[in-house]
């Protein structure tokens, strides 16, 4: 998988590091008297992306928080352009009077934020703030608004801390891009899947034999 890489873009070290000054915002940000009402926050987090940023981030959060889930699909398969965003599925609880953060890996053409955040605030959220870990450097993704941003990045296509390509590099450390022959490898390997291992192995091999 490390031969899949083409550039670090930022290394673990870098991100843990940004993770727990965001959770250390995010806390004074939410203690009251700073938060409204004396109100508790729910974290809901958008999947599957957001999933280890998010992990990473509540366990520097030191406040009683609940958990909400949203399921968003809008870079689906071997996509690497929005297919426009699509909600899936939600486990979001009570939200009403709830102050609410929302968390997703990364902010790109903008068009989860503006479908999610109608949803949270009709099922009576009494605020809704944003928390995303990228930001591309496009005018649709600085127009959206964003409470905390990780880190302002070039528009790419980056995988790696929870980000997929074909559900694929989720499980990298660093947030990095990818090679040429590892998009055009993983966009069929869900077909390969099921073929013959001699087609995989193929495969592999056409591709420099990394794997
Ligand atoms: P938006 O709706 O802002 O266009 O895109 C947000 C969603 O698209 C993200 O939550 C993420 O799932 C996906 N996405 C956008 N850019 C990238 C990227 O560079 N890499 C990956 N893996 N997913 C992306
Ligand atoms: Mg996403």
């Amino acid at each position: 998988m490390q031969s899949d890489i083409d550039r670090i873009l930022i290394p673990q070290d870098k991100i843990a590091a940004r993770v727990r000054e965001l959770a250390r915002q995010i806390t004074a940000d939410h203690t009251p008297p700073n938060i409204p009402d004396g109100g508790e926050i729910t974290i809901v987090q958008i999947l599957t992306g957001a999933f280890i940023f998010c992990g990473d981030l509540i366990r520097h959060i030191p406040l009683p928080i609940q958990i909400g889930l949203l399921t968003v699909s809008s870079y689906p398969g071997a996509s690497v352009r929005t297919q426009g965003s699509q909600l899936l599925g939600e486990q979001l609880g009570d939200l009403r009077g709830r102050h609410v953060l929302l968390i997703d890996d990364i902010l790109d053409s903008g068009g989860t934020l503006k479908l999610v955040v109608p949803v949270l605030k009709e099922k009576g959220a009494a605020s809704v703030r944003v928390c995303v870990l990228l930001r591309k450097d496009r005018d649709t993704a600085r127009d959206v608004m964003a409470d905390y941003v990780g880190f302002d990045i070039p528009d790419e296509f980056v995988v790696g801390y929870g980000l997929d390509y074909n559900d694929y590099y989720r499980n990298l450390p660093d947030i990095v891009t990818l090679s040429p022959e590892a998009v055009k490898r993983r966009a069929t390997s869900n077909a390969a899947d099921t073929a013959p291992a001699a087609a995989i192995a193929q495969a592999a091999a056409a591709a420099g034999g990394a794997a």
